[in-house]
């Protein structure tokens, strides 16, 4: 995979795994190809429940907001992960950085790797706050729970979805009109 400056496909990836968790490995690795990963993984038993727990993880950066201690969390994934630069130029696909041993390559300890540095780009070029849980949830009682990765142009995504958008509006709506009734 090419982690490119932002680490934009390596976030979206964790996301996508998180909100929409695949039924079995197979639905991994499929994601995994549609976010741009091109490396072949040798399949392991416990390999699913694995990468399960680096989702829940990483969900743990997701929901812990103050800039100080995401930065100690993802630090320490990165170190656990020994998530550090090496040059690699596998599957003829030009000479680019991989963030991890050459060697290392379980499915869940490659996506650990990828997806911790890849949030580390993402956060330190675009903005620490770009990260977090679909602001509709915040209303007691609403399902939502999707992540947002905010790679907008203002970086003030609230929202996973338009129709998470317009609930809260609406809700807004009545919030107030209930007010002057
Ligand atoms: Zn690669
Ligand atoms: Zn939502």
């Amino acid at each position: 995979m090419h982690l490119n400056p932002y680490g934009e496909y390596a976030v979206l990836l964790a996301a996508s795994l998180a909100n929409d968790w695949p039924a079995d490995r197979q639905g991994i690795v499929a994601r995994t190809r549609e976010l741009g990963m091109t490396v072949d993984f040798p399949e392991e038993a416990d390999d699913y429940d694995r990468v399960r727990r680096v989702i829940d993880d990483w969900l743990v950066v997701v929901d812990t907001s103050d800039p100080h201690e995401r930065a100690h969390l993802l630090n320490r994934h990165m170190a656990s992960a020994a998530a550090y630069p090496r040059l690699t130029d596998h599957n003829d696909e030009g000479w680019h950085l991989h963030y991890r041993d050459n060697d290392a390559r379980s499915l869940p300890h490659v996506l650990f790797a990828v997806v911790s540095v890849g949030t580390a780009l993402h956060l330190t070029t675009r903005g620490m706050h770009r990260l977090h849980r679909c602001a509709a949830g915040e209303t007691p009682g609403d399902p939502c729970a999707a992540v947002v990765v905010d790679i907008t142009r203002n970086g003030r995504q609230r929202y996973c979805s338009v129709r998470c958008a317009n609930r809260a509006a609406v809700r807004r709506h009545r919030a107030r009109t209930a007010g002057t009734a």
